[in-house]
C-alpha cells in the first residue's frame, strides 16, 4: 500500500521556536483546521546522504522536526527555513528528553494541525523506539507514517566492505542489542553461539563488548571467530578495529573507540576492504 502523499508546504508555524523544556503543549503554535500527521523518518547512519528520497521529501515538507542525536545534523539544512527544529536527543551536558515527553510532544504538535517529522538515526523500527512512538500516536488517534531508513548494520557494512551475508560464509544475519532496557543480560547466548551460519551484529555494545565476547565463547563460539568494532560508521570520524572474539574486550577497551559503535562477529569480517576503511588490527588472542 502506498503511504499517504506528502503534504504541500503549509504556511508553517509562527513565532519563536519552541524548545522541549515546556513544549508538550504547543502554545506558540497556531491552531489549524486540518489534521496533522506524524512521519517517523529514518535518517540513516552517519552520512546525511544515506537518507531515502521519501525521508528527504518529508523533511522538506515538515512544519516541525524532532531530531535525535544520531541523525546527521547536516540533514536539518533541508528543512524549510521557518520549520521548527527541536532536538530531543542527548547532547553534551544535557540529557535527552524522556520518551514519554517525546510522545506528548509529537501528539500535541500534530493535533495543532502540523506536519511533524520525527527524525531518527538509522531505521526507526530497529532499536530506535519507533515502535513505541507509533503505538502511542495510534492510541491517541494521530495518523502516523513510517519512512524506513538504512540501519547502522547496513551503513557500517557498506562503509567497511563487510558483506553481512555471503553465499560461502553467512546464510543470515542477526541484529541484536547488547544493552537490555533493565540492564539485565538475559539474551539466549546458547542459540546465538550455536548458529554459526549467520553474522551477529550487536548494537549499543561498546561498553558490553567484553561481556558479549565472554558469553559467546562460554556458549561455544570459538575465540578465533573474526570480529570487528565500527565506531561512528559512515562519518569522517569512522574508526574500525578488527580483532577476534577473544580479543573483543581488549579492542573495545584500548581501541580508542567512541559511540555510536557496532560489533560485527562472523567470518564475513575477513572480507573487510582496507581500501574503504583504514582498519586497526587489534592484538589477537586475549583469552578472557
Ligand atoms: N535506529 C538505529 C539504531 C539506534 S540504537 C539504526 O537503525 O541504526 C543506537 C545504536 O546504533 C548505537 O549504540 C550503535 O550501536 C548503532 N549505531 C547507530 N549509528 C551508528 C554509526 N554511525 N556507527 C556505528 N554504530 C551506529
Amino acid at each position: 500500500m502506498r503511504p499517504p502523499p506528502l503534504p504541500e508546504s503549509s504556511p508553517g508555524p509562527a513565532g519563536p521556536p519552541v524548545f522541549p523544556t515546556d513544549a508538550t503543549a504547543p502554545a506558540a503554535l497556531p491552531a489549524a483546521g486540518r489534521t496533522g500527521h506524524v512521519w517517523l523518518v529514518g535518517a540513516g547512519p552517519g552520512d546525511p546522504d544515506l537518507i531515502t528520497v521519501r525521508g528527504l521529501r518529508a523533511l522538506q515538507a515538515a512544519d516541525v522536526v524532532f531530531h535525535d542525536s544520531l541523525a546527521a545534523p547536516g540533514l536539518l539544512e533541508h528543512c524549510r527555513p521557518d520549520a521548527l527544529r527541536i532536538s530531543v536527543g542527548k547532547r553534551a551536558g544535557r540529557h535527552s528528553v524522556p520518551q514519554a515527553d517525546i510522545h506528548l510532544l509529537l501528539a500535541a504538535h500534530a493535533r495543532a494541525g502540523l506536519t511533524v517529522v520525527r527524525l531518527k538515526g538509522g531505521d526507526p523500527f530497529i532499536f530506535g523506539r519507533g515502535g513505541e512512538e507509533m503505538e502511542s500516536l495510534r492510541a491517541q488517534g494521530i495518523p502516523v507514517t513510517i519512512v524506513p531508513g538504512v540501519t547502522a548494520a547496513s551503513g557500517c557494512a557498506a562503509a567497511t566492505g563487510i558483506p553481512l551475508t555471503h553465499r560461502d560464509l553467512a546464510a543470515g544475519v542477526c541484529l541484536m542489542t547488547a544493552h537490555r532496557q533493565d540492564g539485565a543480560h538475559d539474551l539466549d547466548w546458547t542459540s546465538l553461539a550455536a548458529n554459526r551460519q549467520r553474522t551477529l551484529v550487536f548494537y549499543m555494545g561498546l561498553s558490553q563488548a567484553g561481556h558479549v565476547g565472554t558469553e559467546l565463547m562460554l556458549h561455544g563460539l570459538p575465540g578465533a571467530t573474526p570480529a570487528a568494532l565500527i565506531s561512528q560508521g559512515a562519518t569522517p570520524r569512522q574508526k574500525a578495529v578488527r580483532c577476534t572474539l577473544a580479543g573483543l574486550a581488549r579492542a573495545a577497551r584500548d581501541g580508542g573507540l567512541a559511540s555510536p559503535c557496532l560489533i560485527v562477529i562472523g567470518e564475513v569480517v575477513t572480507l573487510a576492504d582496507p581500501a574503504l576503511a583504514p582498519w586497526v588490527e587489534a592484538p589477537l588472542a586475549c583469552p578472557a
